[in-house]
């Protein structure tokens, strides 16, 4: 019942600029592909947003019974050359060493925000052969040129067959008029182009041999490679952040059609980005916060450590073509919701039930379908479990009635929302509400110590909370705590 329920989703298309009826190429069965992490550095909480927004959107499509062949890459070779060569030197490590180190690390992160893995997660180095062909062959197809040992994409002889910019509403026209000589452009006819093979230089450490000589791929060239390689020539969705529509899926636009003659995807999906202070988190700008910093306190914008399902919790109560904020205040408003919503079903359980029901469940349930189908409406989904909620705290509190039948079915729909789509997770005991109060305990001991400058003690409290997998931290406003 539920999964015909979710089989009328609307997407908001970038291709279109507009929401469409899913339809995917094959009945039953879905393509996605999104761009992946460049493993030269730990991801930040921004890069997580994307890929915990299109984990909710796998999740769902899951639930709706599709079945998903998810394919997200690694990027460990192209644009990363050159950074990983400068840090090389810094590092003194092997590339590949550096590649592993992020990847592991970016493995544990995704596990610890509950991410499912994709079906298919491949790397750019892995994908060399495809990417030296598809060049071969955009190469035949008079599409690119060879310069001075690099091979670059030309736009504009494109553009007399194809349109380009589609994809980021961007004319050829002003895209020019808007472009300044840059550093080693040269080589290219126009700016415009970019690079499908690019030279090694002599001091390039990762390089392989192509008929242009030793060399590595463009970055934009290893998503097609491999989107087409596991998905086919159209495949249904490609996501990734709204900072690569220009011009990393143009690129790959452009590239599938001169390649196949035919648009490689049929919808587009871009997840907005995660701000600090109003400004996009990045790694270039050095505002970023690491999500190990979230989750141990250890940083100077949080006044207390944040679980990572209160994190993705409170991703989940923004839409993710909108964009977030993050600060301390909305995160604890976040951890007091979570609390509020896992609490109403904790509470399901227990509650005792009458004859009839005060009301209209399947309403309810529908609600939460009626904003998934919605371009995957995550805050309005919480808005009516939250209604759920309070519904749940009547009938405890014996204001309201629910019948056997409907308690049955709106525990199920409440558990399936919360856990399998939106990816959460109880806390173990941190929602527990004796645990609170322990700890308040605690922490009042630990604070009257303090204060009569009993340090031992009050480290020794510390400590041994550390080692039962509590940390503890402390500002200004007081100490606060979390479960590890
Ligand atoms: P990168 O490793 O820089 O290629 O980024 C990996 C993914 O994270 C891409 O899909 C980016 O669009 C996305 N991303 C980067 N910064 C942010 C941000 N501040 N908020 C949300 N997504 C981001
Ligand atoms: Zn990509």
């Amino acid at each position: 019942m539920y999964n015909i329920m979710a089989q009328q989703i609307q997407i908001y298309n970038t291709l279109k600029g507009e929401k469409e009826t899913f339809k995917p190429i094959a009945d039953g069965q879905v393509g996605m592909y999104v761009c992946g992490p460049t493993v030269y550095s730990d991801v930040h909480l921004g890069n997580c947003r994307t890929f915990i927004s299109f984990d909710m959107i796998y999740r769902y499509l899951l639930h709706a019974g599709y079945k998903v062949r998810y394919v997200r890459n690694i990027t460990d070779a192209g644009h990363l050359e050159a950074s990983l060569a400068g840090k090389k030197k810094l590092d003194q490590l092997e590339p590949m060493e550096i590649v592993q180190k992020y990847t592991v690390g970016f493995h544990q992160v995704m596990e610890q925000f509950k991410n499912l893995p994709p079906t298919i997660e491949p790397t750019a180095t892995g994908h060399i052969i495809e990417q030296i062909e598809i060049t071969k062959d955009i190469l035949q197809k008079g599409l690119a040129y060879e310069s001075n040992g690099s091979v670059y994409f030309d736009v504009e002889k494109y553009n007399e067959t194809y349109p380009y910019g589609e994809l980021s509403g961007r004319k050829i026209e002003e895209l020019l008029s808007g472009t300044r000589d840059l550093d080693g452009q040269d080589e290219k006819r126009s700016p415009l182009d970019f690079a499908l093979w690019k030279k090694a230089s002599p001091t390039h450490i990762m390089r392989w041999p192509s008929p242009w000589g030793d060399g590595f791929p463009g970055w934009h060239l290893e998503c097609t490679a491999m989107s087409t390689k596991y998905l086919g020539e159209t495949f249904d969705i490609h996501g990734g952040g709204m900072d690569l529509k220009f011009p990393h899926h143009e690129c790959e636009v452009a590239q599938g059609t001169a390649t196949n003659g035919k648009s490689p995807v049929n919808y587009w999906m871009h997840a907005n980005m995660l701000t600090l202070n109003g400004q996009k988190m990045s790694k270039s700008t050095g505002n970023t916060i690491e999500p190990e910093e979230l989750f141990s306190g250890e940083n100077d914008i949080m006044n207390k450590a944040y679980h990572p399902m209160v994190v993705r919790f409170f991703m989940m109560q923004a839409h993710y073509r909108s964009i977030l904020d993050f600060s301390s205040d909305a995160l604890g408003a976040a951890e007091k919701g979570f609390h509020k919503l896992m609490n109403a079903i904790k509470d399901l359980d227990q509650l005792s039930t009458s004859e009839t029901s005060s009301e209209d469940v399947d309403k309810l349930i529908a609600s939460f379908y009626a904003a998934m189908n919605d371009d995957f409406n995550t805050p309005i989904l919480v808005a009516n479990l939250f209604e759920a909620a309070t519904y749940i705290n009547k009938v405890k509190d014996k204001k309201s009635e629910i019948s056997k039948a409907d308690l049955k079915k709106l525990s199920a729909a409440m558990q399936a929302f919360t856990f399998e789509v939106m990816g959460l997770d109880m806390i173990d005991s941190g929602g527990g509400n004796q645990l609170d109060a322990a700890m308040d305990i605690v922490l009042e001991l630990r604070k009257n110590a303090r204060e009569q400058k009993d340090w031992g003690t009050s480290d020794l409290i510390r400590d041994k909370l550390k080692e039962a997998g509590i940390t503890v931290k402390d500002s200004a406003e007081g100490s606060s705590w979390t479960v590890n």
